[in-house]
């Protein structure tokens, strides 16, 4: 069973981890600008939205290690104006 937690302080609201999930596992509360799980049932564990925030605010457990495709630098470098 994987666990999923975000951390409210540290999430800065750009919502990279929402657009870049392949099964919608998240979603983005507009109340507070922050990013929620919305069906931890849904994550395949695939770790994107973990490479991709630029503030490190997500972490997993208990999912299995696999070769993330989605590590493509060149797309990951738009994210360094957020750094
Ligand atoms: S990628 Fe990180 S900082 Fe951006 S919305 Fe998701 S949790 Fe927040
Ligand atoms: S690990 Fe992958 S499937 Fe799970 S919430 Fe993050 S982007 Fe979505």
């Amino acid at each position: 069973m994987i666990h999923m937690k975000i951390r409210d302080a540290a999430c800065r609201g750009c919502r990279f981890c929402v657009d870049i999930c392949p099964t919608d596992a998240l979603s983005f509360d507009e109340a507070t600008q922050k990013a929620v799980v919305e069906t931890v049932e849904d994550c395949i564990g695939c770790l994107s939205c973990g490479f991709i925030c630029p503030s490190g605010a997500i972490r997993h457990e208990g999912h299995h290690v696999v070769k993330n495709f989605y590590r493509n630098l060149y797309f990951s470098r738009r994210m360094e104006k957020f750094l």
